[in-house]
């Protein structure tokens, strides 16, 4: 057990990468909050409630912790929740994340602000909101997923990859910033990964897609998460500041 006794808090776990990585550090050991957003046209709080059911079957402790990330006194709240349910939070891993995508000459601004406001203002909310705790307690991690985008652009993706690389910036200066307090920052950086947001891909942009990818094939949720479970670990107590690609070889 690499997380036993540790407590997680992982945002939008409610399905796609983010659940899999709950259930996958529950596994490990952890105890973890499953942040979700309420949106009354999807039953969020349901999809939640059985990714936590699932994490207990690891004989962990698993809470729900609903919370727009863009809201900054909403996640004050849950850390303070999930710290009276739980424990404090000794591990956050951002992986609440939208897409809107258009070419930037038809690009709505306000699909530029919401992309940015949760991709990476989410990030730094919630970071901001958890760091200073583990430093107090000298030990912490931040893990952000961020996108094999923000290497490497993508068409039609201005405001995404711009997110995404913004949370390389803040990754690579808070690593800097509480490096000596036990604290690592680092990033997981996905390529093409089968989940909701891709299945929205039409099937022949991801069949090129996939041609384009040494490995021929799409990831897994699970290989995100395997990723994220190693830097939570304390087998990568001297990595910080990382970005780790998990691509397929997409982009070397
Ligand atoms: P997904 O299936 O669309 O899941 C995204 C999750 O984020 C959903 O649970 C969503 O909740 C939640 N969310 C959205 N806005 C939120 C907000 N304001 N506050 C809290 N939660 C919010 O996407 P995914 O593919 O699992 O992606 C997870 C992360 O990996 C994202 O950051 C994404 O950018 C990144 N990523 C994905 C890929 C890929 O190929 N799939 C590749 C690179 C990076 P709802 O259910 O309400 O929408």
């Amino acid at each position: 057990m690499r997380l036993d006794g540790r407590t997680a808090m992982v945002t939008g776990a409610s399905r796609g990468i983010g659940a899999a990585i709950a259930l996958r550090l529950a596994s490990d050991g952890a105890n973890v909050a499953i942040n979700y957003i309420d949106e009354p046209e999807r039953d969020n709080a349901a999809e939640a409630d059985q990714v936590a059911e699932a994490a207990r079957e690891f004989d962990v402790q698993a809470v729900c912790a609903e919370a727009d990330v863009t809201d900054r006194e909403a996640i004050a709240d849950v850390v303070s929740y999930i710290s009276e349910r739980l424990a404090p939070i000794d591990i956050l891993v951002n992986s609440a994340g939208i897409t809107r995508d258009r070419t930037m000459r038809k690009l709505a601004p306000e699909d530029w602000d919401r992309v940015l406001a949760v991709n990476l203002t989410g990030g730094f909310n919630c970071a901001r909101a958890v760091v200073e705790g583990m430093t107090d307690r000298d030990w912490g991690r931040i893990i952000s997923i961020s996108s094999v985008v923000a290497l490497m652009g993508n068409f039609g993706q201005a405001n995404y990859a711009a997110s995404k690389a913004g949370l390389l910036g803040m990754t690579k200066s808070l690593a800097r910033e509480v490096a000596r307090k036990g604290v690592t920052v680092n990033a997981v950086a996905p390529g093409f990964i089968d989940t909701e947001m891709t299945r929205a891909i039409p099937e022949d942009v991801m069949a090129q897609i996939v041609e384009s990818i040494p490995m021929q094939a799409t990831g897994d949720p699970e290989d995100v998460a395997g990723a994220v479970a190693f830097l939570a670990s304390d087998d990568a107590r001297y990595i910080t500041g990382h970005v780790l690609s998990v691509n397929g070889g997409l982009y070397m």
